[in-house]
């Protein structure tokens, strides 16, 4: 007689607790005045893909590729 239980799957990857450590580990702020919230621009010039970063505040870019 079977009890009918079947055994749960567990449901958090591990690929999501990575993704929230990374969000955690990667706190960056501005070099130029510190503040914590910028964006990151992608884009293609020329054919070459760049990237960079822009503080929100003082519009200081770093971090160019
Ligand atoms: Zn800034």
């Amino acid at each position: 007689m079977s009890k009918g239980s079947t055994p749960r799957p567990f449901s958090v990857s591990n690929e999501e607790y990575s993704s929230r450590w990374d969000a955690i580990f990667s706190k960056e702020s501005c070099p130029a005045c510190g503040n914590l919230n910028f964006h990151t621009c992608r884009g293609i010039k020329n054919g070459d893909h760049f990237s960079y970063k822009e503080c929100e505040r003082c519009k200081h870019q770093w971090d160019k590729k």
